[in-house]
């Protein structure tokens, strides 16, 4: 009796405080997804899916508008590659181009379309309605509406669903990787390079925290727009994989370029909704709150569809100079009314809700932080600096935006990525051998942790950190407000570690520890660029000849 009572007990804790599995991919937006998604074609393989969010179709790839890239009418992989390597300022890694550019298009038709069922707008010939984007040469992007990214978000999730050796976990956040040495128990280990072997993570709604095992692991967490105060991106977005790697010691790269959409809505109620790029495509004109245009002064080739940073830029010059607290986009002017509800239904309805009618009247846009371009350092197949861990989407740097993204590479991005960490692990997986037993990993210990997360003290410290970042790390740099920013980012680091190793975990607060961690790694690492380039602008930005310094 007492000997069925203990195995019963132990099996119990097993499942509640152990996992194993093969692959362990942490994050389902469009590059966890479509990682799990080929994974699983082999049935035998165990993937493990986890995700903070308390749905799985949420992500920052669900609040995707504008669209994915495909191969438009009189278009070419060459055509692609120029336009990314233009954007990208010279800072854009031309093979991880070059992948992106071919293997890219083909995918999204082989995954999207016909594994996923995601069926973009088209004429009633089959001819698919192509849009127009800043900065590409040709019209080229596909979407759904402007609801591109949740048809994309629920048709890969269902699709996964559909695999019995894919176990999704939702309200699951990945607190620390398993990493050898530091979590190891065998002093030898000191001397081998570091391995990652899963990850602690965190059950919100048990608020217990299990070792999840894994032969190999996959960080597919997205990006981090979150620290800054203007921002369109949901909650989830803090760069928690940043922050996990960076303390596993990955190396990570071009962390200053952070993208600012020139266009996020600037309505109570409704701040950092973004109004797609798709709407300047359409024919959307930025003008001053007097009903001025601006943008032939700074890019009298581009106008309103020139790149991201000049756009924005030019946004945050003529509210400097002229003390505006916005400017205005007006597409009613430029478009029929019915044809901008037919196109752009969701920002439509979504300003409606705000009292405002984009199909007659512009709307009041600022720019807000949208996009990390770059991120943990990976190479063609995904894989980091550290053994056994891929990292993919958003949080990767591929070298594919260089110093800045091309409008809607960033979901191609993650498909063929997503993709590439698959096929790898696909080839290795056999050869890694298998990850270590639970007695070599020490448990989480919260046994001397009495406090509750206080709310208030974790949302006055995010404020603040946006606060700092939005005003001393944002369009506008310089080197007197990177300082600033790093010495109050350092002390606000240390009241939250304290923070942390005293108080009994919560999701938010895992978030905030993130959140200080990646904001300086930002902040540090546009301090060190003493260059403007791309979407990293300095006002002491020193000059350069060749590849000196004058
Ligand atoms: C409003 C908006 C519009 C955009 N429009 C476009 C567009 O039109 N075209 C385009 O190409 N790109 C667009 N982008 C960018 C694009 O959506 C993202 O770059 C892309 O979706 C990122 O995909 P991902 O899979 O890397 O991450 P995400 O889709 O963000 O997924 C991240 C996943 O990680 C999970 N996660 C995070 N932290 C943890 C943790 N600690 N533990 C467990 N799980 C965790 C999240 O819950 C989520 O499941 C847009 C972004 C925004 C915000």
């Amino acid at each position: 009796m007492i000997c069925v009572f203990v195995t019963l007990w132990f099996k119990l804790f097993r499942k509640i405080f152990l996992a194993e599995t093969d692959v362990l991919i942490i994050g389902c937006g469009i590059a966890g997804a479509t990682a799990a998604l080929r994974l699983a074609r082999d049935s035998k393989r165990r993937i493990a899916v986890i995700t903070r969010a308390p749905e799985a179709r949420e992500s920052n790839t669900r609040y995707a508008q504008g669209g994915i890239i495909g191969r438009g009418p009189g278009d070419s992989a060459d055509l692609l590659f120029n336009d990314i390597v233009a954007a990208g300022a010279g800072v854009t890694l031309p093979k991880a181009a070059r992948i992106l550019a071919d293997e890219g298009p083909p995918l999204l038709n082989e995954i999207l379309e016909k594994t996923a069922g995601v069926i973009f707008d088209h004429e009633a010939s089959g001819e698919p309605l192509w849009g127009q984007e800043a900065a590409h040469s040709r019209r080229r992007i596909l979407h759904v509406g402007d609801l591109t990214g949740m048809a994309i978000a629920e048709r890969l999730i269902s699709t996964l669903r559909n695999f019995d050796n894919i176990n999704i976990q939702t309200d699951a956040t990945a607190v620390d990787l398993i990493t050898f040495p530091h979590h190891s128990r065998d002093p030898l280990d000191n001397y081998r390079p570091i391995s990652c072997h899963g990850a602690y993570v965190f059950n919100r709604s048990q608020k217990t925290v299990h070792r999840h095992l894994a032969n190999t692991t996959i960080l597919a967490t997205g990006g981090l727009g979150r620290i800054y105060r203007n921002t369109t991106n949901p909650v989830g977005a803090r760069g928690d994989g940043l922050a996990m790697a960076h303390r596993a010691g990955a190396r990570i790269a071009n962390a200053e370029y952070i993208q600012f959409h020139p266009t996020a809505l600037a309505a109570p109620g409704a701040e950092g909704l973004l109004i797609s790029e798709a709407v300047r495509g359409e024919g959307g004109v930025l003008l001053t709150p007097d009903l001025k245009p601006f943008m032939h002064k700074y890019s009298p080739e581009w106008k309103d569809l020139a790149p991201r940073d000049v756009v924005a830029r030019a946004i945050h010059h003529e509210m400097e100079a002229c003390g505006f607290s916005y400017v205005l986009l007006d597409l009613a002017s430029h478009m029929e009314a019915e044809k901008i509800r037919t196109r752009f239904p969701f920002i439509y309805n979504e300003c409606l809700k705000v009292g405002l009618d984009i199909s007659r009247e512009p709307v009041p846009v600022v720019p807000a932080a949208h996009y990390f371009c770059g991120g943990v350092l990976v190479d063609e197949w995904s894989r980091s600096s550290i053994e056994n861990l891929y990292a993919v989407g958003e949080i990767s740097c591929t070298g594919v935006h260089g110093a800045n993204r091309l409008a809607s590479t960033s979901l191609l991005e993650g498909l063929v990525w997503g993709n590439r960490a698959a096929i790898d692990i696909e080839r290795t997986l056999g050869s890694t051998g298998p990850p270590p037993k639970f007695e070599d990993v020490p448990p989480w210990d919260e046994s001397n942790l009495s406090a509750e997360p206080d709310p208030a003290l974790i949302q006055g410290d995010m404020q603040t950190i946006q606060n700092i970042m939005w005003h001393y790390v944002g369009l506008v740099r310089s080197a007197d407000r990177l300082s600033r920013a790093i010495r109050e980012l350092r002390h606000l680091w240390n009241e939250i570690e304290t923070f942390y190793r005293t108080t009994k975990l919560s999701d938010g607060l895992i978030g905030l520890r993130n959140a200080v961690e990646v904001a300086l790694i930002v902040a540090q690492a546009a301090q060190h660029n003493r260059q403007s380039r791309g979407c990293h602008y300095r006002t002491d930005a020193v000059e350069v000849e060749g590849d000196r310094l004058i």
